[in-house]
């Protein structure tokens, strides 16, 4: 890795993500460390370089149509495009378990529709690269289609959901379309979504399929031009989402998705992880 590598890390003022740009900048490369907020982003930025890390900032709101055109417009001009995308900006307003209704929408157009745009804007401006330009999304097991606990109750959806031959964007997004009116209606208690964090797990769950659908769909570019497509579940992370909860560091949180970024040789496509472990969806 050298100055040249050029990764791009969105919500990286604070958190895992601000960690996540510590590190990959460690290894030499140049790190956009992205934030809505310009004047936090800045601060943050400051405190990387202070520590002769090469970082740069560069606003971005993944909700907003025209930041991320900006940005795209910006990141072509400035670095001829990117090398790693880590989709690290996420919200949550859950604060026990449940389903926080009222922010459902927001939850859902943040860590899934804005992730996903991103993305979307981002892959024509991935570097050819020997090891596969590298696209990294910061999820978590409470979107897991098939652990023991917290799935979706629907076995058909979500053996269409596991399955590579049906996973459709469509698919995902007719999913978040009925939890989402099932929330304002009030019927989603009786509709078999998953019962912890409810709204967050559906946008995890729905980054993890996305994942998996990417991967596959961009498994067909030539070789050189390869981009792998994965996720991680950073655990249970002391920061602002957990009210500074949790029992790991953002060093440990961070760790999974940065050996993502950059492990060599025949990466992975496509998979979920955990502690630098594959995990089944
Ligand atoms: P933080 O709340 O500390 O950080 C979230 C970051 O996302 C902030 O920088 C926030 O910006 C940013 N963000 C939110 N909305 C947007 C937006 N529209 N555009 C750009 N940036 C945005 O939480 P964490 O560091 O814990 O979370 C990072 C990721 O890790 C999230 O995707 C989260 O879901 C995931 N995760 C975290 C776990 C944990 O235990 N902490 C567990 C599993 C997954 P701002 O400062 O402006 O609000």
């Amino acid at each position: 890795w050298t100055s040249e590598t050029v990764a791009v890390v969105t919500g990286a003022n604070r958190g895992i993500g601000f960690e996540i740009t510590r590190q990959l900048a460690g290894y030499g490369m140049t790190v956009i460390l992205t934030s809505r907020d310009a004047k936090v982003g800045i601060e943050a930025v400051k405190v990387l370089q202070e520590a002769d890390l090469l970082v740069e900032f560069h606003q971005l709101d993944i909700v907003d149509p025209e930041s991320i055109k900006e940005f795209t417009d910006w990141i072509k001009e400035t670095h001829g495009g990117l090398d790693i995308l880590v989709n690290n900006a996420g919200v949550n307003f859950n604060v026990g378990s449940e389903n926080s209704v009222e922010h459902a929408e927001q939850v859902i157009r943040t860590n899934y529709y804005g992730t996903k745009n991103l993305t979307e804007a981002m892959i024509p401006l991935m570097k050819p690269s020997p090891h596969g330009a590298r696209i990294v999304n910061v999820s978590s097991r409470l979107g897991r289609l098939n652990g023991r606990r917290n799935r979706i109750g629907d076995v058909t959806l979500r053996e269409q959901l596991s399955s590579d031959d049906l996973l459709t964007e469509e698919l995902i997004d007719d999913t978040l379309k009925t939890f989402l009116q099932q929330t304002k209606d009030g019927s989603w208690t009786s509709s078999g979504w998953p019962e912890n964090f409810t709204d967050y797990s559906m946008s995890k769950l729905a980054i993890n399929c996305y994942s998996r659908y990417l991967a596959r769909k961009l498994s067909d570019r030539p070789e050189g031009e390869k981009i792998c497509v994965n996720c991680f579940c950073p655990g249970w992370v002391k920061t602002a989402m957990t009210g500074w909860a949790g029992n790991s560091s953002v060093e440990i949180g961070a760790d999974t998705g940065v050996w993502l970024a950059m492990v060599p040789g025949e990466p992975a496509n496509g998979k979920f992880f955990a502690e630098r472990r594959e995990i089944h969806f």
